[in-house]
């Protein structure tokens, strides 16, 4: 049974509904998998251990890679002790999730705005971020336009921004998408910060002019609106993942364990309750298909689609269906490589990089392996933000600038690469 399913049962249903998912005491769970054996015990205990309330912060596919668990403390010592008796060591990196959930939502409060200046150092609800975009668009208008993409599962406008300069008909194209899931805030956020520098510094700054030159740039802030809108903000459960659709009992299908490429193999769930659900068939989520159908369209001049997710600072190519290496992976991994450098020179800040299989675990029917395999985008990437793990996807406030600074430089770095190659 879901986690949010089961409390909303010991709750009566009005009081669940009306009142945000507390997370008091649960605390987060670091164990590395040394072995084979270790790592498939893991995978037993995530799988079939649902009676401990088990939210997976992050997923161990590979051994000697660690995975992040959070759990309810009435569940604490129990899961403490089987992670123990299996060989794998729990340390503890959260202590309490409600402490970081407030702390994030307090430092986000007093974040100062100017009026009528959009403030990309804050986190912002889908309706700031649909705002920003009918703003910019307006503000520049001879070099932006509004696309759509679809109407999500609950009715809201999934919209992006182009930005094209020049002849935008005989230039090649580039894709980046923040919010698939819907509690990365600092995907949507360094997103929107990337873009707005894109724009404001178009004119003054040669390196900007460059990038944005180069491509017409498709950029969607936020991909999972009903995720994003509808537990994300100070409402419901911040820790929600997927989509809103209904299965049965439970809600939501993972938006990126739905694509059609090698869909719904190792690394998804065919369990409509787990947080890796693949849905009911390939394409079943509107938004994803929505978007699917929009890079297909576009894709005989799309050179470059990247997925930006949080936390663990990884830059990944395909596939992730399969620890293979696909035929392209030496020039992908080569632009990963450049990101990564110029990312780091910024602030220092270590990113990975390699396959998504190789460098965090196998996971089937993801974006990346969709626009690469079927929508044949050969610089096709997953990009995993900050942090490590100190805050996971509850990033104080205060880094999404440094984020976006560092990530755009990583950006720059790629387009360069794309563009010669
Ligand atoms: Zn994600």
């Amino acid at each position: 049974m879901d986690f949010k399913f089961s409390l909303c049962l010991v709750v009566l249903l009005g009081t669940c509904l009306a009142q945000k998912i507390r997370y008091d005491g649960f605390s987060v769970l670091r164990v590395v998998p040394k072995t084979e054996k270790e790592l498939f015990a893991l995978k037993e205990i995530l799988d079939n251990n649902r009676q401990f309330e088990i939210d997976v912060w992050r997923f161990a596919g590979v051994v000697g890679k660690h995975a992040d668990i959070q759990v309810s403390p009435k569940y604490f010592l129990q899961l403490n002790q089987t992670l123990a008796e299996n060989g794998l060591s729990p340390k503890v990196t959260v202590r309490d999730v409600q402490k970081l959930i407030a702390e994030q939502e307090l430092k986000n409060h007093e974040v100062k705005e100017t009026a009528g200046v959009f403030e990309y150092g804050k986190y912002h609800t889908l309706d700031e971020v649909n705002n920003w975009i009918d703003n910019i668009t307006k503000y520049y208008p001879n070099i932006t336009t509004v696309f759509e993409i679809t109407k999500s599962y609950e009715g809201r406008t999934i919209r992006g921004i182009r930005i094209s300069t020049g002849e935008g008909n005989s230039k090649p194209s580039f894709f980046i998408e923040g919010g698939i899931h819907s509690r990365e805030w600092i995907s949507p956020a360094t997103v929107l910060y990337m873009a707005g520098q894109m724009l404001d510094r178009y004119s003054a700054d040669q390196r900007i002019k460059q990038l944005v030159d180069s491509f017409n740039w498709f950029i969607l802030p936020v991909f999972n609106v009903d995720g994003y809108m509808y537990e994300y903000t100070w409402t419901k459960n911040r820790n929600w993942r997927k989509t809103r659709s209904k299965h049965g009992l439970c809600t939501g299908v993972d938006p990126n364990r739905n694509w059609d490429y090698e869909w719904c193999k190792e690394g998804a769930s065919k369990d409509p309750c787990s947080d890796m659900y693949c849905g009911p068939k390939a394409f079943s989520e509107v938004e994803v298909k929505g978007v699917a159908d929009f890079i297909m369209k576009n894709s005989k001049m799309m050179k470059g689609f990247i997925d930006f997710h949080s936390f663990s600072q990884l830059w990944m190519s395909p596939w992730g269906y399969t620890t293979k290496l696909p035929p392209d992976f030496k020039d992908q991994d080569k632009g990963s490589e450049l990101a990564v450098e110029a990312l780091e020179k910024v602030f220092g800040t270590k990113y990975q990089h390699g396959s998504i299989a190789n460098t965090i675990y196998v996971a089937s029917g993801s974006s990346a392996d969709w626009t690469y395999g079927a929508a044949k985008v050969k610089y096709s990437y997953g990009v995993e933000l900050r942090d490590t793990g100190k805050y996971g996807f509850l990033l104080p406030p205060d880094q999404i600038i440094p984020s976006g600074k560092e990530t755009l430089e990583a950006l720059i770095a790629l387009a360069n690469f794309v563009v010669n190659n």
